[in-house]
């Protein structure tokens, strides 16, 4: 197996917050759920496959979640929702009302309105990445950089060279729209920009606060080492992968509103990623022509249902049967 990545500033990936949390999500798209949420459950059984490659440490952690708003009467919705969908997915824990967020999440305003949900993890989107490449490396697979490209016929080029391959996964992200149109295709694939700042709490220990999700603005992620990450904007600005003041405004101001104990955090780090956003919304996941299988369009949800995703368009292109029904994503639709 060979992986070309051309590392483009804005990569989703190195970007993204890191929450698994998709039991609150995709009302009214009921296969674009089944795919975050097998995507959710996937990190257990991922967790399995990379111990026994040698790489222990996925930064996969169950934190739980704090839905927040500012009553309970906002929440209301969030736990019909939740109740309903619990019985088919008990892995997201016990849905309890939390009478005190900021017993678990200390830098949070005093009066918010919660529920906690047990089942709720994060990751660290980077630590992924990179324990899933040197996996793939230790069982043969070879990393290039450079750009791939497509001719007309499926021919899989590298920096305009013949590259030799027997079936091509296009998993390009926000510019996978770019790879396939040599083949014809007009898929609808564009860069939804997040901006995202990091900050630490000096001396606290932040690794196992909950996420906080609120019904309006940025939410809240706590990680190892006093780091506390607060996102994202969703903005419509192109392949312009930069961190802009009105962005980072946004985030900042926002987080603090929530939680004015982080008003004090030293920022040490902003990030700017294009999430892959199709026109339905809806992934994009199937067979293009012969040889040549999409993989993208996972928007905000690429760090929960990615490492599935992946597992999904390698049973398509081996020949096999994913265990998942992938015609509601295919890019025929388009
Ligand atoms: C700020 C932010 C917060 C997010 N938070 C979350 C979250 O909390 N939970 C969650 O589940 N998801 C989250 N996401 C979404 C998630 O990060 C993305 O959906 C996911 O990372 C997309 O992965 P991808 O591999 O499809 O695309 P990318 O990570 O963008 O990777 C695409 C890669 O393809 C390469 N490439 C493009 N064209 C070529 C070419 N021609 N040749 C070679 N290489 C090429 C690019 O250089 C890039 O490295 C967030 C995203 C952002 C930006």
């Amino acid at each position: 197996m060979t992986v070309v990545d051309r590392h483009d500033a804005g990569q989703a990936t190195d970007a993204g917050a890191g929450i698994v949390c998709p039991w609150v999500d995709h009302e009214g798209d009921d296969a674009w759920y089944a795919l975050a949420r097998e995507g959710a459950l996937y990190y257990d059984h991922l967790a399995e496959l990379l111990a026994e490659d040698g790489e222990p440490e996925t930064s996969h952690a169950r934190v739980g979640a704090l839905l927040v708003g500012d009553s309970p009467a906002e929440l209301v919705p969030d736990e019909a929702l939740l109740r309903g969908r619990r019985p088919e997915a008990p892995e997201m824990g016990e849905i309890s009302v939390a009478d005190r967020p900021a017993g678990l999440f200390p830098p949070l305003a005093p009066d918010l309105a919660a529920l906690y949900l047990a089942g709720a993890a994060r990751v660290d989107g980077q630590v992924v990445r990179d324990v899933l490449l040197r996996a793939a490396v230790r069982r043969g697979a070879r990393l290039l950089t450079g750009t791939a490209a497509l001719t007309s016929s499926g021919t899989a080029l590298l920096d305009g060279s013949p590259l030799e391959a027997d079936a091509v996964v296009v998993a390009a992200g926000a510019w996978t729209g770019e790879v396939c149109r040599p083949l014809g295709a007009d898929l609808p694939v564009r860069p939804l920009r997040g901006q995202i700042a990091h900050a630490v709490l000096p001396g606290v220990e932040t690794a196992g606060w909950p996420l906080v999700l609120p019904r309006r603005g940025p939410y809240l992620l706590g990680f190892p080492g006093s780091r506390v990450v607060f996102g994202a904007t969703r903005e419509e600005a192109g392949f312009d992968p930069r961190v802009t003041t009105a962005g980072l405004a946004e985030v900042l101001s926002g987080a603090v509103r929530l939680a004015p104990g982080l008003g004090a955090a030293t920022v040490v780090e902003t990030r700017v990623g294009l999430r892959p956003a199709t026109a339905d919304g809806r992934p994009l996941l199937g067979r293009l022509g012969d040889g040549v299988v999409v993989a993208t369009g996972l928007s905000a949800y690429g760090l929960t249902a990615g490492p599935y995703a992946g597992h999904l368009a390698a049973c398509l292109v081996t020949g096999g049967t994913p265990p998942l029904d992938v015609t509601p994503f295919s890019p025929g639709r388009f």
